[in-house]
């Protein structure tokens, strides 16, 4: 079990350690106690650590999730004529309604989900609101919150911060599959909320029908509600198809949905979330929401409303470029000896750099090659709060051939974690 100080070793503890690891640097002031203690504890996120010293070394980005392209034209001109000639005030908290029935229109037709725009639909400014809300509105202090490492940093401060007591479990590597063993772990009777992740940032992983069902069971048994971010639905390879929690048995009452539609449409800064959730817990979401951000640039809702209803080749295509640029990737750093593990959707894909009995960890690994051979990536153990799994690394692989290539190229033939340096 976690204590309250648990985010400041998120990163922190990992480096102390390692002793010699500065990739890291924590935020613990002197004056911490006058402060939160979950956030004045924390450590600066690792993608903008990551981020900062590619700058710094000239390096190519492969860390921080973000895509080369500056995504679809014809979005982006909605958004440039909607705040030129359109409405620039509040607009309605939940959203505007252009959008709300957008987003129902859509997931109607990609995942026949039946939701009502009107009460099951809400839009955020950007997923990770949405999650922080979710997690405010629900939790009661002491609630227990079951978490599932690696997980994506910005969960466990929310949680702590919202009063929850994490439960935290490990999916283990290279399956990381979601069993019977690591859900009896997690959840006891003081389970009143579930915090998922699919398809799954690290890992890459997209959870199979079997895994789905049984996470719905475990959260039917104990009457946990489940939050699903599910912003990378759209991003799903080799044919797979996305399922929503809420189409899952016992769900669609006591699941709340999360959508993306920076993730979507490959424009990270744009910050537009949706929240979709049966009317009885939408009520207290949009409580959590109107007192959070309260509304999001009516300009980006409409130009997503208008992105939302693009031809399915659209998404079809976009999808199919990432797989190749997944394939890309993959090959590249295969053909430089590294093990490559699968990834079925995300930007992402992940390396297994062997066993640190060969002096190399994932955050040595990540400074050896941000500094030595310029390409950033980010060190899987920073998606671990406790535990974590020191032998595996992120590359995104959204990005231009021309990017990847350049990565490649200045990456030795020779496997580094054999060549030390
Ligand atoms: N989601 C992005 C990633 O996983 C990072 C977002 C951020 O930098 N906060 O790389």
């Amino acid at each position: 079990m976690l204590t309250q100080d648990a985010p400041a070793l998120h990163i922190s503890r990992i480096q102390a350690d390692k002793g010699a690891h500065h990739l890291f640097i924590a935020s613990n002031t002197s004056r911490a106690r006058e402060m939160n203690s979950v956030f004045a504890g924390l450590s600066t996120t690792v993608f903008e650590v990551m981020s900062r010293l590619a700058r710094e070394h000239d390096a190519v980005n492969l860390g921080q999730g973000f895509p080369d392209d500056p995504g679809p034209e014809d979005v982006r001109a909605k958004a440039a004529d909607a705040v030129l000639n359109g409405w620039n005030q509040y607009p309605p908290m939940m959203g505007v309604p252009e959008l709300r029935h957008a987003v129902a229109r859509h997931y109607r037709e990609w995942q026949g989900l039946d939701l009502d725009a009107e009460a099951e639909v809400m839009i955020t400014s950007g997923a990770t609101e949405a999650i922080a809300g979710a997690l405010f509105a629900l939790i009661e202090p002491g609630d227990e919150v079951v978490l599932f490492q690696p997980l994506y940093d910005a969960y466990l401060p929310l949680v702590q911060r919202a009063g929850g007591v994490p439960r935290l479990v490990g999916l283990s590597p290279p399956g990381w599959r979601l069993t019977e063993d690591v859900l009896a772990r997690a959840f006891s009777p003081r389970t009143r909320v579930v915090l998922f992740n699919n398809p799954h940032n690290p890992t890459g992983r997209v959870f199979d029908a079997e895994e789905l069902e049984l996470l719905a069971r475990f959260c039917a048994r104990s009457g946990a509600v489940l939050i699903s971010d599910e912003v990378w639905e759209h991003v799903v390879f080799d044919g797979g198809r996305h399922r929503s929690v809420l189409s899952l048995p016992g769900m669609r009452e006591r699941a709340v949905k999360i959508g993306s539609a920076g993730k979507i449409f490959g424009m990270t800064g744009w910050k537009v979330g949706f929240v979709c959730a049966g009317p009885e817990l939408m009520r207290t979401l949009s409580k959590a929401h109107q007192f959070l951000t309260f509304t999001t640039p009516p300009a980006l809702q409409h130009a997503v409303a208008y992105g939302l209803g693009k031809e399915p080749a659209w998404f079809d295509g976009m999808r199919a470029g990432l797989q190749r640029s997944r394939d890309r990737l993959g090959q590249g750093l295969a053909a430089r000896g590294y093990e490559v593990l699968p990834s079925a959707g995300t930007y992402f894909l992940n390396i297994d750099i062997g066993p640190p009995a060969t002096g190399l960890d994932d955050l040595s690994f990540c400074r050896w090659l941000v500094e030595e051979r310029g390409v950033a990536a980010i060190p899987l153990s920073a998606f671990y709060a406790e535990d974590p799994v020191r032998n595996v690394v992120r590359f995104c692989f959204a990005k231009h051939d021309a990017t990847l290539d350049q990565a490649m190229s200045r990456l030795s033939a020779s496997n580094p974690a054999i060549v030390t340096n």
